[in-house]
C-alpha cells in the first residue's frame, strides 16, 4: 500500500458488537430510570469557553491543571472540550434563566474529554451519564439523587457495588478541617510523595485520596471532618443518612472520601465495587463507577447568585464493563426469497413487517440452504418464504422456525400469525417469571 491508513487517536475507542450493546443497555436503562424520578433530559454543547471549567472546577484540580483539551479557535478565543457535565449545566442554568424552573432536575449523557494516560477503564474520550438537581438545598434532594443511582445500578444487574458516603461540611467546617489537615501534613511534609507535597498548601483534602504508599502511613491518623462539623452540617448529614435508610439504600461511611473538585460542600459520595467482588475484578484499579456530591458554591464561582445543587456522574464504559458483554437481540422475522425474481416481493414483505413493529431481515445471499441457516443463527421466530408459486398466488410460506411447521398464507395473515407467535413467546416468559415468583414466595414462607 502506498498510503498509510491514519490510526485512531490514542485513548479513543471504536465500540462495536457486544460491547456496543452493553453501552446501549446502560444508556437505555438510565433513560428509563431517570424518567421514574422525573429528571428532565437536557442536551449540552460539547465545548465551552475555557473559563467555564477553569472557574468552576478550580485551577488546582487535576482536571483543570493537566487534563483539559483546550485550544484557541479561529477568532482567538480559548475553548475547551468539556471534561465533565456539571460546569456546563451550571453555566446554562445562569445564561438561560433556568432559575424559573428551580428546583430543576436534569439528566444527560454523552462524550467527555480528558488528557489522561490511557489504560483499562481510563480513556481520553469517554462517556458519562449525569444527573443534577439545581436549586434544591434540602437533604431530600441528595437522598432522591442517591436512590436513583442505587436503583440504576440494580436495574443494570450490578449488586456488588456499594455507596461510600461522606460529608465535607459547610464552607465553615470545611475551612477548619482544611487548616487542620495542612497543619497535620506539614509536620511530615518531607516524607510525603512529591504530588502530596505539592497539594499540601493548595488542595490538602486531596492528599486523603492518595494511593501512593509513601502517603498511606499518614492517612489513618489525619484529622477527621467530624471534629469540625458545625451543628447545621451535622444535622444535614444526619438527614441524608436517615433518608437513605428510609429509601432502603445501603451505604457505608467513608471518612476520608473527598472529591477531586473544589466546589463540593456537604454530601460527597462514590459507588465503589465491594472488595473481592466480581465488579472489583472487572475494573481493576479504576474502581469508582459513579461519583458526585453537593456543590453549593459552584454558581457563585460562575458569577451567579448562591444556588444549592447536587449531582452525580458515572462512566458509561466502566458501567458497561460491569454489565458484561451483551448479545445483540435476535431478529423476529426472516424474509427468504428463493430466487432473484422474488427479491422485490421480499422487500415489500419485509417492509410490511417492519411497519408492523417486527424486527426483520431479508436473507438473499448465498444458496437457499445458506439463507435458512443464517436466518436460524440470527434467532428468527419465523421465516417468510417467497418462490415463484407464492408470487403467482399472492401468498407466502409461513414457517415457524421453532417447530418447523409451514403453511400458505397471505401477507395480512402472516403478520397476524407473527403477532400470535410473539404473544406465545412473551407468555412463555411471563410463565417463567410467575414460576420464579412463586418459588421466591415459597422460599420466604419457609424462611418465616
Ligand atoms: P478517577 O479518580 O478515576 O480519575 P474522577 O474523580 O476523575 O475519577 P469524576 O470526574 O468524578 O472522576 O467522573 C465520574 C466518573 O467518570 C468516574 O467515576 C468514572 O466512572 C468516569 N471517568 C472519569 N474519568 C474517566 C476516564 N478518563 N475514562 C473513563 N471513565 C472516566
Ligand atoms: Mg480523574
Amino acid at each position: 500500500m502506498s498510503k498509510k491508513t491514519p490510526q485512531a487517536i490514542r485513548g479513543t475507542q471504536d465500540i462495536f458488537g457486544a460491547d456496543a450493546e452493553a453501552f446501549a443497555f446502560v444508556v437505555e436503562t438510565f433513560e428509563r430510570v431517570r424518567r421514574l424520578y422525573r429528571f428532565r433530559r437536557v442536551e449540552m454543547p460539547v465545548f465551552e469557553k475555557t473559563e467555564v471549567f477553569a472557574r468552576s472546577l478550580g485551577e488546582t484540580t487535576d482536571v483543570v491543571s493537566k487534563e483539559m483539551y483546550s485550544f484557541d479557535d479561529r477568532g482567538g478565543e480559548s475553548l475547551t472540550l468539556r471534561p465533565e457535565f456539571t460546569a456546563g449545566i451550571a453555566r446554562a442554568f445562569l445564561t438561560n434563566g433556568w432559575q424559573q424552573y428551580a428546583p430543576l432536575k436534569v439528566a444527560t449523557h454523552g462524550p467527555l474529554f480528558r488528557y489522561e494516560r490511557p489504560q483499562k477503564g481510563r480513556y481520553r474520550q469517554f462517556h458519562q451519564i449525569d444527573a443534577e438537581v439545581i436549586g434544591a438545598g434540602e437533604p431530600q434532594a441528595d437522598v432522591e439523587l442517591l436512590a436513583m443511582a442505587d436503583q440504576l445500578l440494580r436495574e443494570l444487574g450490578i449488586h456488588d457495588v456499594t455507596l461510600h458516603l461522606n460529608t465535607l461540611g459547610d464552607g465553615e467546617s470545611r475551612e477548619a478541617w482544611r487548616a487542620a489537615l495542612i497543619e497535620y501534613f506539614r509536620a511530615v511534609k518531607d516524607q510525603l510523595s512529591e504530588e502530596s507535597q505539592e497539594r499540601l498548601e493548595k488542595n490538602p483534602l486531596r492528599i486523603l485520596d492518595s494511593k501512593d504508599p509513601r502517603d498511606k502511613p499518614f492517612l489513618a491518623d489525619a484529622p477527621k471532618i467530624d471534629a469540625f462539623l458545625s451543628e447545621e452540617a451535622s444535622a444535614f448529614f444526619a438527614a441524608v443518612t436517615s433518608g437513605l435508610d428510609a429509601a432502603g439504600v445501603k451505604w457505608v461511611r467513608a471518612e476520608s472520601l473527598v472529591r477531586g473538585l473544589d466546589y463540593y460542600r456537604h454530601t460527597a459520595f462514590e459507588f465503589i465495587p465491594d472488595e473481592g467482588s466480581a465488579s472489583a475484578a472487572a475494573l481493576g484499579s479504576q474502581s469508582t463507577v459513579l461519583g458526585g456530591g453537593r456543590y453549593d458554591g459552584l454558581m457563585e464561582s460562575l458569577g451567579g447568585a448562591p444556588t444549592p445543587a447536587v449531582g452525580w456522574a458515572a462512566g458509561i464504559e466502566r458501567l458497561a464493563m460491569l454489565v458484561g458483554q451483551r448479545p445483540e437481540e435476535p431478529i423476529e422475522i426472516a424474509v427468504i426469497p428463493m430466487n432473484e425474481g422474488a427479491l422485490l416481493k421480499a422487500i415489500e414483505v419485509a417492509q410490511e413487517f417492519r411497519l408492523s413493529g417486527f424486527s426483520t431481515e431479508i436473507f438473499a445471499r448465498g444458496n437457499v440452504k445458506k439463507r435458512f441457516n443464517r436466518a436460524d443463527q440470527a434467532g428468527a421466530m419465523a421465516a417468510m418464504i417467497i418462490g415463484d408459486d407464492e408470487i403467482a398466488s399472492g401468498t407466502l410460506q409461513f414457517k415457524n422456525l421453532a417447530t418447523g411447521e409451514q403453511s400458505t398464507v397471505d401477507l395480512a395473515g402472516s403478520v397476524e400469525r407473527a403477532w400470535e407467535l410473539r404473544l406465545d413467546r412473551d407468555a412463555g416468559g411471563i410463565d417463567t417469571m410467575l414460576g420464579d415468583l412463586e418459588g421466591a414466595v415459597d422460599a420466604l414462607d419457609d424462611a418465616n
